[in-house]
């Protein structure tokens, strides 16, 4: 008897240590404008699974395409859509954001649509309005085909995201006043990665949003479950700040991570992996955002990720 448990012991044991930890990241659209067959999207996962939720939807299916390419997924565009995505969560409604997700909608399955409430509302008024494409919605201008499930969030409230095993809490951010965007924090099990849409830096928009997302995190990075946080820069280090239109530059990056470090302690931001977003590929603005970004870097040591369409990434 003793043996047995003990055999039962060795056996849990051995595939406590082999259980996957952290998160993986299949990248189906990078840029930040202009490259519409490679915008905005990420499908994120816990390491292990096939159950992905997708950060925004630029670009879908010719990031599927170019991820099966690169060997990222070992299954057919048709499996990847439908079966892998489990659902989308949209930071704000700009095209570049949702657009690849609007086109698919026809070809997908059911899902759920996670947003704010100010992105359904444009979802439901200017997309899914039978004018714009056919309302594959589950409301707005009748009849609703009740296709794509609208799952509204509210502010910092843990929402789980259906048929993933992960949760996500969204935060507002400022896109340029009016206009808004949203972080998320999605968790499974003890383990976070945050992600920004489209945002600009508090103190041009004269808002507290970026701030108050860096507080709820710190203790995440302090205690080592922040497997990885997505941020955006959209302009080199030239742009005026009254040219921002919401945005960041790698001069702002590095001052709002400077506000997490003032909060979770420098000294646990040394290796964060930070994927970095959104970068418009406007001349050499993608060479320029990297060494300003990388020179920039040398106080904090950030784990800087530059991701490329369709490679899959590890968070660890
Ligand atoms: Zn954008
Ligand atoms: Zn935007």
């Amino acid at each position: 008897m003793r043996n047995i448990v003990a055999l039962l012991l060795l056996h849990f044991l051995a595939s406590a240590s082999l259980a996957q930890t952290g998160f993986k990241v299949v990248p189906l659209g990078v840029m930040g404008g202009t490259m519409d067959g490679n915008l905005s999207a990420y499908m994120l996962a816990p390491a292990g699974s096939d159950a992905y939720v997708c950060l925004d939807a630029g670009t879908v299916s010719n990031g599927i395409s170019v991820a099966i390419s690169k060997k990222s997924f070992n299954a057919n565009d048709e499996t990847v859509l439908k079966k892998y995505i489990k659902g989308y969560l949209i930071s704000h409604p700009h095209l570049d954001h949702i657009s690849g997700m609007v086109i698919n909608s026809v070809d997908d399955t059911v899902k759920q649509v996670y947003a704010m409430e100010h992105c359904i509302g444009v979802m439901k008024a200017h997309y899914f309005n039978w004018q714009s494409w056919p309302n594959l919605a589950s409301e707005g201008q009748a009849p609703a085909l009740n296709k794509y499930r609208y799952q509204q969030l509210a502010e910092g409230v843990e929402t789980p995201i259906a048929e993933s095993g992960m949760s996500v809490r969204a935060f507002p951010l400022s896109h340029s006043k009016p206009y808004s965007s949203t972080a998320f924090l999605v968790k499974h099990g003890d383990e976070f990665v945050l992600y920004f849409g489209d945002t600009g830096p508090d103190e041009v928009e004269q808002t507290d949003h970026m701030k108050r997302v860096w507080a709820v995190v710190a203790p995440l990075v302090k205690a080592g479950k922040l497997k990885g946080v997505f941020l955006e820069v959209s302009y080199p280090n030239a742009q005026p700040d009254r040219h921002l239109y919401g945005h960041l530059t790698p001069k702002w990056f590095m001052k709002e991570f400077e506000v997490l470090g003032g909060l979770a302690g420098k000294e646990n931001l040394r290796n964060l992996n930070v994927i970095v977003t959104h970068i418009k590929p406007v001349g050499n603005n993608t060479e320029t955002i990297r060494k300003e970004l990388s020179a920039d870097n040398n106080n904090l040591g950030l784990r800087l990720i530059f991701p490329q369409q369709g490679v899959k990434l590890e968070l660890k």
